[in-house]
């Protein structure tokens, strides 16, 4: 039998352990979902509508992205499945209507700071990019990229679109032996982002493998949600070697995510805890 975990699920493995227990062995169902959560998915929506569409040039106005955001927000079932609840929204939005309008608003000020400074790519080779790498246990792990694109010198760069509240400023890594929490989020000024995260070490890999270039540039392209939107574009480090420590970290989270035991999921309490579905259950638990 060929198992299948997706890079998600290695990432929560990451995040926080409880919340994947919840989520995808015992399978309560989520309490509620953030507003977040139909943001990041219309925002996402949106750059693959501009990169699936890419002709080297910006629109004239954000409208159609807008657009895109629009539809997105409007078929999302998320509003007719779970409460949603609005953390990053101004107080002022006192019901659930001011709460939805306030989000719409807040979207499309992402969408229009990513217009005014997106990435441009010399090419795009792909987006929302479907990938499987088999790991020599025999397990596939499954992911999507959000964008494959070429720079000016033909390198291959893969990027991950972010969009994401000022406060999450904590990365959680693996540093081989246990989680870290690194509190050195980087600044804008470097450009450069210090740990490679799981998710970007596996996308890394699949560059390498897939297009026989070791020196695959890995990017976050973030849409921060400050009072002021911003639009970012931030390279990982790679340390030298790092393919090997990533099949390395595939196996070690695979091991945890298919022994796991309640005891062995531990409570990583973070920036995450704001915007679990399951902090009821995980507050009762304890
Ligand atoms: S509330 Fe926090 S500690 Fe508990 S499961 Fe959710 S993210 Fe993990």
């Amino acid at each position: 039998m060929t198992l299948h975990i997706s890079v998600s699920q290695i990432n929560a493995e990451v995040g926080c352990p409880r919340e994947r227990w919840y989520d995808k062995v015992e399978k309560i169902p989520r309490e509620s979902k953030p507003s977040a959560y139909p943001q990041g998915s219309a925002g996402h929506k949106a750059l693959e509508y501009f990169y699936a569409n890419y002709d080297g040039t910006i629109p004239d106005d954000p409208y159609e992205l807008a657009a895109v955001v629009q539809q997105a927000l409007e078929t999302d079932d998320t509003f007719t499945s779970i409460p949603v609840i609005y953390p990053y929204i101004k107080k002022s939005a006192t019901n659930k209507r001011e709460g939805y309008k306030e989000m719409e608003m807040q979207t499309y000020m992402l969408i229009k700071a990513f217009w005014q400074n997106p990435y441009m790519p010399a090419e795009v080779i792909d987006t929302e990019h479907k990938f499987t790498i088999q790991t020599p246990g025999g397990v596939d792990v499954i992911g999507y990229i959000d964008l494959i694109a070429r720079d000016e010198d033909g390198t291959i760069c893969i990027v991950d679109h972010k969009f994401i509240a000022k406060s999450s400023g904590t990365l959680k890594t693996f540093d081989g032996e246990g989680l870290t929490d690194d509190d050195d989020w980087p600044t804008v000024d470097t450009g450069m982002i210090e740990q490679l995260t799981p998710q970007m070490m596996i996308y890394g890999l699949y560059g390498t493998l897939t297009y026989g270039d070791p020196n695959v540039r890995l990017f976050h392209q973030e849409i921060v949600k400050n009072k002021k939107p911003v639009c970012r574009l931030l390279e990982f480090h790679r340390p030298p070697n790092y393919q090997q420590e990533v099949m390395e970290l595939i196996d070690a989270m695979i091991d945890r995510i298919m022994n796991a035991t309640k005891k062995s999921s531990p409570r990583i309490r973070s920036w995450r805890c704001g915007g679990c579905g399951w902090s009821t259950t995980c507050a009762n638990d304890f």
